[in-house]
């Protein structure tokens, strides 16, 4: 016998409905391209998506069609998505952190219709737009006094084109499984894959991101996406805030630690998100400046792993709370969010910190298991590690054109690649990427484990743990370091701090000091560049 319930689909476009109705005058802010701070509102949002929806259509783009975008966290780029989605099209974040040709193998493959970009990015779209020929049409994101000189064809700046029709138009309305957005994962082994969200799982998603135990936000937050919308759906923000009312701040193309200083304060944000090299550059900018913190209350890192240190500095000396969150495109994106369990804010402060930088706990709607190489179920022990498997109404199903099966198994499990235990708690800690393990003499040892305890030494800006060739154990770590500037340490000091902390034969063979460590498009130290980098390197430990 079936429920006698509404069938009410769970459409990404009913979100910005929701919140024009509800929340019609709550702000969107944005540091623009052009440089000014603007000020909307979700009811005007919802109507210039309106427009937005209807200049495609009478464009001739069909349901199904990709429209991608190129652009920062900005009010226009948040409309789009909204626009494109109520037409039934599918919104496709481009990363401009990306090289071009990289950048339009993505738009070939997913055969992009338009473009929507940003003015940042006019260079880039002039080198790609001869590459792309599924493009017809280049929406510059401004207005016509601001359109950029670039040699681009069929270029329309996005207020003329919104502007030439009205407000009136009406969302479709289909199938809620029907493909929404698209994101490529960036691809560190073979070509990027791209991930197809459906409106019913972005949907849900947003409701199990809100969890209040997951991101916890609410409507009278103030928040601030600094993870960008190209870097997996800017982690449910987009979709959670109009969910919720919350005010918006987007940041548009500044996002080194000053200019998002600025926005905090200036804008009273409540609460923040972003990968842990952003949070760097804050925390580096407050330290040097002597600046506080006055609304902050809350931050969510992820993205890679956040470091103790950081987490610490973070609640003690600036009052403001850490979620350490995990995910990835792949469950659009969150996974895990570590919150603390009831008892647990009873702990010493450096017990919950144990538990703090764990990568957390998954909300409802995120089921999790770890598997040996045999695919065998490993214990919730905290201890065993093993392949971490994921599955969930967020969680992908397949890649766009059915690349990368190998990562589905027939349970409907996904393989994230990512190494990890699992405590009787529900928290999970990552100890690596597969592909970053480092194996020595048949054991494996953990480099983000490593990584994160060297960033605690005072001297230390970031650090890298990667294997390096040894003819005996196989491979054995070396710890890579940027030093903070002015700051100085030896290779014996490093090392000597590190002792007593990790098991003996887990301490670093050598340290390299280096001025820079390469991050991917995400923000991720670019561990394939690296090794690169020190594949001649001689360890001092061969005899
Ligand atoms: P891409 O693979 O394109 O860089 P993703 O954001 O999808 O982008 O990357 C997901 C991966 O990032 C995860 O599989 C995991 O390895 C890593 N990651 C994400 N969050 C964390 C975290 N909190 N700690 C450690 N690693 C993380």
């Amino acid at each position: 016998m079936l429920g006698l319930m509404q069938d009410w689909p769970l459409l990404v476009h009913k979100l910005i409905d929701h919140a024009a109705l509800n929340h019609g005058s709550r702000e969107i802010v944005t540091r623009s391209v052009e440089g000014p701070i603007v000020r909307a509102t979700y009811g005007q949002i919802a109507a210039r998506a309106r427009r937005v929806a209807a200049a495609l259509d009478r464009f001739g783009v069909r349901p199904g069609e990709r429209v991608a975008t190129l652009a920062w966290n900005t009010a226009q780029h948040l409309e789009s998505w909204y626009g494109i989605a109520g037409l039934g099209a599918v919104y496709h974040t481009l990363n401009p952190r990306l090289f071009p040709e990289q950048i339009a193998w993505i738009a070939n493959h997913a055969e992009d219709k338009v473009l929507f970009f940003d003015l940042s990015f006019a260079g880039i779209v002039e080198q790609i737009a001869p590459q792309v020929p599924s493009i017809k049409l280049f929406v510059a994101l401004t207005d016509r006094a601001h359109l950029p000189e670039a040699k681009i064809p069929d270029l329309v700046a996005y207020e003329d084109f919104i502007a030439a029709v009205d407000d009136g138009f009406t969302w479709r309305t289909f199938d809620e499984n029907t493909a929404c957005g698209l994101c490529y994962t960036s691809g560190t082994t073979g070509h990027p894959k791209g991930v197809l969200y459906s409106h019913r799982s972005n949907v849900l998603h947003a409701f199990i991101a809100g969890q209040a135990d997951a991101l916890g936000a609410r409507g009278a937050d103030a928040i601030l996406p600094v993870v960008p919308m190209f870097h997996a759906n800017a982690w449910a923000l987009a979709f959670l805030a109009p969910m919720i009312g919350a005010k918006l701040v987007m940041p548009g193309p500044k996002l080194d630690g000053p200019s998002i200083y600025e926005l905090l304060e200036s804008e009273a944000v409540t609460m923040t998100a972003a990968v842990p090299t952003v949070w760097l550059a804050l925390l580096q900018y407050l330290e040097t400046t002597g600046k506080t913190l006055s609304h902050l209350k809350r931050v969510v890192i992820g993205g890679s792993a956040a470091p103790r240190a950081m987490i610490e500095t973070f609640e003690t000396k600036y009052g403001v709370e850490v979620a350490h969150a995990w995910g990835m495109t792949e469950m659009s994106p969150i996974g895990t969010v570590g919150t603390l369990k009831a008892g647990m804010e009873k702990l010493p402060y450096q017990r919950q910190l144990d538990y703090k930088v764990k990568q957390g706990r998954p909300p409802f709607g995120v089921e999790m298991k770890i598997v040996d190489d045999e695919d065998r179920e490993l214990p919730r022990d905290g201890k065993a590690f093993g392949r971490l498997k994921v599955r969930g109404p967020s969680v992908a199903k397949g890649y766009f054109r059915g690349e990368g099966a190998e990562a589905f198994d027939a349970d409907g499990w996904f393989d994230t690649g990512d190494v990890a235990t699992l405590d009787p708690e529900g928290f999970m800690t990552i100890t690596d990427r597969a592909k970053d393990v480092i194996k020595s003499g048949g054991e494996w040892i953990s480099s983000i484990e490593i990584e994160n305890l060297a960033v605690g030494h005072p001297a230390v800006a970031e650090a890298a743990v990667i294997g390096v060739a040894h003819p005996k154990w196989d491979e054995r770590p070396l710890l890579v370091v940027v030093l903070k500037p002015g700051k100085s340490a030896s290779r014996d000091e490093i090392l000597e701090y590190l002792t007593g902390k990790i098991a003996k034969w887990w301490l670093p063979d050598d340290v390299a000091f280096v001025e820079d460590i390469p991050h991917t498009a995400t923000g991720k130290i670019q561990k394939i560049t690296l090794r690169k980098m020190f594949t001649d390197y001689r360890l001092p430990t061969i005899a």
